[in-house]
């Protein structure tokens, strides 16, 4: 039974209640999947927009369940991120990103950067950091190598608390980005006061550019905003040459998306980083 707030008791439906088993169920599957370790890193290339050079590898995280096969992040990270497990999943990322980084320059690949996302709960945490540099220390691999991708509602709680948060990252020698930039509530001020390395313009402003000249203007505003604050243009989600050459008109630094490839296991990725010119 519940309260319903207006002091009479309700009981569940049965389809309330079957939402709360099977939510208590998955949290159960992921605890475990945290303890057996099921969790592997996809790695997407991001290319300079210009020349098609590698600049950076974007790690995304997969579960490998044993009997679902390859779980993407969308269905698990929002339960990780309410319940708190994001803290954990979000340690074993930054580790084995941290492993592969090593494993590059161990078969003397010149490695890239690689950068790992992190949520509003796990960027709050107070261990954030000595969880980064432990990871590093570990591998022994330089902190230039790693980048955090932070969203926009990492950067909506205390904005004092949020800019030392990136200052003591970045005093770290580790990069920040702004993930999915344009679908969140920053504001110019908010961009200006933090020191933020790169800025990732969310891909539906990426599909708008095919749409006219709306899309374009809007694009081009970002890019000399970015660059007016010291950033990095990122644009994510591109699938057609349309849309990249449109942004390399439009100054746009790097690009992302599935016309220069889709995220792959490491063992794929190893191939960019002998190619280096992805177009
Ligand atoms: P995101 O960080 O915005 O990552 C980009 C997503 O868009 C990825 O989906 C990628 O596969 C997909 N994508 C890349 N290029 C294209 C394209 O050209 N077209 C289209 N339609 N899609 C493209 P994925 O791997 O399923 O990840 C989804 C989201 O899950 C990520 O969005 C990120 O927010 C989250 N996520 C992934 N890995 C982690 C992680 O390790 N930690 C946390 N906290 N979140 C993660
Ligand atoms: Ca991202
Ligand atoms: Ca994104
Ligand atoms: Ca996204």
């Amino acid at each position: 039974a519940k309260n319903n707030g207006k002091g009479h008791c309700a009981f569940y439906t049965p389809e309330q209640t079957e939402r709360i088993v099977n939510r208590i169920g998955a949290e159960h599957a992921l605890r475990h999947a945290i303890d057996n370790r099921e969790f592997l890193l996809h790695y997407q290339p991001r290319v300079n927009a210009a020349t098609g050079e590698l600049t950076s590898m974007e790690a995304l995280v997969r579960w490998a369940h044993p009997l679902r096969g390859m779980v993407s992040p969308g269905e698990f990270i929002p339960l990780a991120e309410e319940t708190g497990l994001i803290v954990q999943i979000g340690e074993i990322v930054i580790d084995q990103a941290c492993a592969q980084i090593a494993a590059w320059q161990n078969q003397q690949l010149q490695a890239v950067p690689v950068s790992v996302n992190v949520s509003p709960k796990q960027f709050a945490h107070a261990d954030l950091k000595s969880v980064l540099m432990s990871s590093l220390a570990r591998h022994g691999v330089a902190p230039e190598l790693l980048e955090l991708e932070i969203t926009e509602s990492c950067m909506l709680q205390d904005s004092q608390k949020v800019a030392q948060d990136i200052d003591a990252i970045k005093s770290c020698g580790i990069r920040v980005a702004v993930d999915d930039f344009g679908t969140g509530y920053s504001s110019l001020a908010q961009l200006q006061r933090l020191d933020l390395d790169v800025l990732k313009v969310d891909q539906a402003f990426t599909r708008e550019l095919a749409n006219g000249e709306t899309g374009e203007a809007f694009f081009m505003t970002i890019v000399s905003m970015a660059h007016i604050l010291g950033m990095h243009v990122v644009a994510e989600g591109v699938e057609t040459t349309e849309q990249l050459q449109v942004l390399q008109a439009l100054g746009c630094n790097e690009v992302q998306g599935y016309l220069i490839s889709r995220p792959v296991p490491a063992g794929e990725a190893t191939h960019f980083l002998v190619r280096r010119k992805l177009f």
